[in-house]
């Protein structure tokens, strides 16, 4: 196996699939799918799901609601996802624990650094929610600092899209594929991969990161083996 402890980032967009809001539970399933395959050979893994399906705090002024409020909200929404796969992972076996980024004692723990490396190496998956705790961060910043603070080897960000690309492929279709880059390279051409705070912790901490698409099935796997899949920054 090329990686012994991963941290999966998983956008909130990505959950709704075809629904344009919310959860669409068989995506859910099917992550959880992935997720399992890799747990049984052995990797540790946790996993941070953003909340953009359903609230994003930036969205919140325009609907009158402050922004810190509205960050709040968001948090609580990556919350209200980071359970739902956690109920999906336990329905398939796997032993799971939530971790908070700020206190909701009924429903899951705190982050609490030591404990949650502990749980890896009890062989837990370990999802972390409500991102850091604090407003004015995203999700893909939660990813990169809470990988520094476990020693992930590795920043795997699942979304729709194969890798980086010099433009949108969506909307662009001469758009050229980036098979890797350096953090340097990413920074020059000015390409999105993740908002500057997330993107700098990796850089600084020589976190390396691999966007993919983790809709295919067996990607997830395969990158696992080192086979090359989606874009990787270094
Ligand atoms: N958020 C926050 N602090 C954090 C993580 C998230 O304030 O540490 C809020 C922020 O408002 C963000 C929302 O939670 O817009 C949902 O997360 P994000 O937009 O990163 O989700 P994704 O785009 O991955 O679905």
């Amino acid at each position: 196996m090329k990686y012994s402890r991963i941290l999966l980032k998983l956008s909130g967009e990505a959950l709704m699939g075809e629904k344009g809001f919310g959860i669409d539970s068989s995506l859910l399933e099917k992550y959880s799918n992935e997720i399992k395959t890799i747990h049984e050979k052995g990797i540790e893994i946790a996993v941070v799901i953003g909340g953009g399906n359903i609230y994003r705090g930036i969205e919140a002024q325009e609907s009158g609601i402050n922004r810190v409020q509205g960050d709040y909200m968001g948090m609580l929404a990556t919350l209200i996802n980071s359970m739902a796969l956690q109920s999906h992972l336990e329905k398939l076996g796997c032993d799971t624990r939530l971790m908070s980024g700020f206190n909701v004692n009924q429903v899951c723990e705190p982050f609490i650094r030591r404990k949650a490396i502990r749980h890896l190496q009890k062989r837990r998956i370990v999802i972390f929610g409500a991102g850091l705790g604090k407003p004015y961060f995203t999700t893909d910043s939660t990813a990169s600092l809470r990988a520094i603070e476990i020693e992930a080897n590795i920043v795997l960000k699942g979304t729709r899209v194969d890798g980086v690309y010099s433009s949108d492929p969506e909307k662009n279709k001469d758009a050229i594929k980036f098979e890797e880059l350096s953090f340097n390279e990413a920074y020059e051409k000015n390409l999105n991969i993740m908002d500057m705070t997330a993107f700098t912790l990796c850089k600084e901490n020589s976190l390396p990161i691999i966007v993919f698409d983790m809709n295919k099935p067996g990607n997830l796997s395969n990158l696992i083996e080192g086979k090359k899949i989606g874009t990787l920054i270094y």
